[in-house]
């Protein structure tokens, strides 16, 4: 079964990027991509809602998928500010994140928000990326687990199956710190993760699981060779396109 879960390698741009440097960044993916000509993989970028477009075309013809950072559960209406999931899909986007660790702090999210939106992904045609991932004090307190299954039971819609769901495990103490988990702890989180999902998901065994934390070009390999690992959820190493390109060749 695993061979069927294609890797994917996805970077979350967060709030970086004006126009060149960010279309120079594309471009860079972009021809990568191209030149390995990766069938058995798939490489998304995720640049802010102001890039989505214009990403979305120095990209095209190269194999590399965009995504959006977040979405509102509402399709339109008034919510000043936000980006629904219909217009991300319009400015040339087939994903989206939802349920980030800083959304989930800087916003509020509860899993039920987190459901939400990836109910709208579902709506526009979106493929969510469900993130989860415990805190370090819920880790020292041996909660990690637990944590990781309420978060699962929240926020994966009912409905969900392994062509409409990316889960990435990202521990929040790893998340841009350089710290990451033992490959061990990553494989037991994974394997709990899919286990969970088994109660929610009818094909569970197929669904794609990363991994996210500090994931660079030089600890990629040994983080993706974890068990039940499908690839990785990458921050700020992919905002280097040689980095980047470097993870996606681990994968
Ligand atoms: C992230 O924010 O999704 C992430 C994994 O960040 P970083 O790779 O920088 O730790």
């Amino acid at each position: 079964m695993a061979r069927t879960r294609r890797p994917m390698i996805a970077g979350n741009w967060k709030m970086n990027g004006l126009r060149a440097d960010a279309l120079a960044l594309a471009k860079g993916v972009a021809d990568g991509v191209k030149q390995a000509g990766w069938r058995d993989r798939e490489v998304l970028v995720c640049p802010p809602a102001t890039l989505v477009m214009a990403v979305a075309d120095a990209v095209k013809g190269s194999g590399v998928l965009v995504g959006g950072e977040d979405c509102h559960a509402e399709a339109s209406g008034a919510h000043t500010g936000d980006i629904s999931a219909e217009m991300l899909r319009d400015a040339g986007a087939g994903h989206v994140i939802v349920g980030h660790s800083e959304r989930r702090t800087d916003h509020g999210e509860t899993d039920a928000v987190v459901r939400a939106k990836a109910e709208a992904a579902w709506r526009a045609g979106l493929l969510p990326i469900v993130c989860i991932g415990e805190t370090l004090a819920e880790r020292e307190a041996g909660k990690t687990l637990g944590v990781l299954e309420a978060q699962l039971r929240g926020s994966v819609p009912s409905g969900a199956t392994a062509a409409k769901l990316v889960v990435a495990y990202e521990p929040v103490w790893a998340i841009g710190t350089g710290k990451t988990p033992t490959t061990a702890e990553v494989a037991a989180a994974h394997a709990h993760i899919r286990k969970v999902l088994g109660g929610l998901v009818s094909d569970a065994a197929a669904v794609r699981l990363l991994y996210g934390g500090s994931v660079k070009g030089s600890n990629a390999a040994e983080l993706l060779a974890a068990g039940d690992v499908d690839g990785a959820l990458v921050g700020g190493a992919s905002l280097k396109a040689d980095e980047f390109l470097a993870i996606a060749k681990a994968a």
